[in-house]
């Protein structure tokens, strides 16, 4: 029976007029070829659009038009604080429609409506609200030279740039990457997810709306095979910026250095350690590690999925654990209860199934869920899981599952907690968690991620840089770091007589 609430969204959801066509040149316009693909619902598997299956045909047109906006200066050589006026106003045209927008969020991602109204539309308005309002306030350089000549360095924007997205947070990446992309003057197009395409053609409509110039940008729906590597060995994109896979990511790399040498920055997987003392206040440690591995499925790049814990709490430890994840039972992304809705896709759905099992045949000790659940609503769900007794040699200690499941992990002090913590290819975030101050600072100071919490998981805002060290990427996306990532920096040597 579906309570009110949830009536009201279902009945929302009914009546949304969803946009598929991809957005060029400052409208709406169906695919070159005509071909469009249906995105479904991972809730309950629902045709929810056709969405514009672009192709190469495509992208070629959207570069060319994206390089004639910048090169006409409509945009690149328009005044950063009327740069900041559009930004702040398309923030403002998302806020006004945030219900709508966390509406198509929650359907084409089956991220809960609870997190969507919450977490991800707040977070992509006030990133583009943050990005335009700084950037009248970033300052070239004069550096100190010989007294007979004067410097200037500037920062410039790159030209176009392309940026690919994943599917596990679509907007909000999309506001990470578009944000600083079009603050700093570019023109760009943007390839999201095939599986979740809804939310970034919708705010695309809404740039528009705010003023942005037609051609600034494009957001091309299509497979990332073709077209998003197309774009990437495309001779006439500056720059690429990319959250995904680390074996998507390293496929861009060498797309980059066979094409342009275009700018490339990476935002890629990671095998994230939290780590756990006995000192530590454990009541809140144990709901943040149900919350680091659980939230979003598991389906986030920086989850918690490594738990390390010192060996003398282990067993009680896992059990407060243990009964955290019973508040993480799955249901309908509608429903404003549900903490976790589904997998993305069948397809996903597989590799939680498999590594399950995987986990069973290396020997770890299944003590919390491990069953797929909720068949009959025709979504793809999947109990949160909890193995005990993982050797981080084990497949499901190393590999990133993308999926509800965390592995246990002991250790007998600290110096241990961080190799282990440390052996991993990834080295995108992490947690320590302990009252005494010097073994909480040393610990975050040896482990080798782009961000530590202290007593906290996923702490973080748009004021401060996200991304990884090792094979988790490079580049950085948020704060005024994320600017570095989309100009050029241009000297001007003067000489005086
Ligand atoms: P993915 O398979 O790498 O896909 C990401 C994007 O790349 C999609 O738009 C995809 O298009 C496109 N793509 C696929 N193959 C491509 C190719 N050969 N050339 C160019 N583009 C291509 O990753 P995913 O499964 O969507 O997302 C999950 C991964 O993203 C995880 O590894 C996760 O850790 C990582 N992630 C990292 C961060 C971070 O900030 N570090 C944040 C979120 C997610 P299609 O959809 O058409 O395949």
């Amino acid at each position: 029976m579906l309570d009110k609430a949830t009536q009201d969204w279902k009945s929302l959801a009914g009546s949304l007029d969803i946009e598929g066509r991809a957005f060029i040149n400052g409208r709406y316009q169906d695919a070159l070829g005509g071909e469009t693909r249906a995105t479904l619902s991972p809730g309950d598997g629902r045709r929810l659009a056709d969405v514009a299956n672009c192709g190469i045909e495509d992208a070629d047109n959207a570069v060319g038009i994206a390089r004639a906006a910048f090169e006409r200066g409509v945009w690149s050589a328009m005044a950063p604080a009327d740069r900041k006026m559009v930004l702040v106003r398309w923030a403002e045209l998302i806020e006004d429609h945030a219900d709508e927008i966390a509406l198509l969020e929650s359907l084409d991602v089956g991220k809960p409506i609870a997190d969507t109204t919450a977490v991800d539309v707040p977070s992509a308005v006030r990133t583009i609200r943050w990005s335009g309002e700084a950037i009248d306030k970033v300052y070239d350089e004069i550096p100190p030279t010989p007294g007979n000549s004067l410097a200037l360095v500037q920062r410039l924007p790159l030209g176009v740039v392309a940026a690919i997205v994943p599917w596990n947070f679509p907007l909000s990446t999309t506001a990470w990457k578009l944000a600083p992309s079009l603050a700093t003057g570019n023109s760009v197009i943007l390839k999201p997810a095939s599986n979740t395409p809804l939310s970034a053609l919708r705010i695309a409509g809404l740039a528009s709306e705010a003023g942005l110039p037609d051609g600034v940008l494009q957001v091309l729906p299509g497979p990332g095979g073709s077209l998003g590597r197309h774009l990437a060995l495309h001779d006439d994109i500056d720059g690429l910026t990319f959250t995904g896979s680390t074996a998507i990511g390293k496929q861009l790399m060498q797309c980059s250095g066979e094409s342009n040498l275009k700018r490339t920055f990476l935002e890629l997987g990671g095998k994230s350690p939290n780590i756990v003392f006995a000192d530590a206040n454990l009541e809140k440690a144990a709901s943040f590690a149900a919350i680091a591995v659980f939230y979003n499925g598991g389906q986030t790049c920086t989850a918690g999925t490594r738990l390390i814990v010192e060996e003398n709490i282990r067993d009680e430890f896992v059990d407060m654990v243990v009964a955290k994840s019973r508040h993480w039972m799955p249901g309908d992304p509608l429903d404003p209860a549900t903490a976790m809705g589904p997998m993305i896709d069948a397809t996903q759905l597989k590799t939680v199934v498999d590594y399950v099992d995987i986990g069973r045949k290396e020997g770890a000790s299944l003590v919390a869920g491990g069953k797929q659940v909720l068949q009959d609503s025709g979504g793809c769900y999947h109990e949160p899981t909890i193995f005990d007794g993982v050797d981080n040699g084990m497949r499901i200690a190393k590999e990133e599952i993308f999926g509800p499941v965390m592995s246990v992990i002991g250790f007998k002090n600290a110096d241990e907690a961080v190799a282990i913590a440390n052996d991993s290819i990834y080295g995108l975030a992490g947690a320590v968690w302990s009252n005494d101050i010097n073994t909480a600072h040393k610990v975050a100071a040896a482990v080798r991620v782009g961000t530590m919490g202290i007593n906290n998981y996923f702490g973080g805002d748009i004021t401060v840089p996200f991304g990884g060290f090792k094979q988790s990427g490079n580049g950085r996306d948020k704060s005024m770091h994320a600017f570095d990532d989309y100009t050029e920096l241009k000297t001007t040597w003067i000489e005086f007589d």
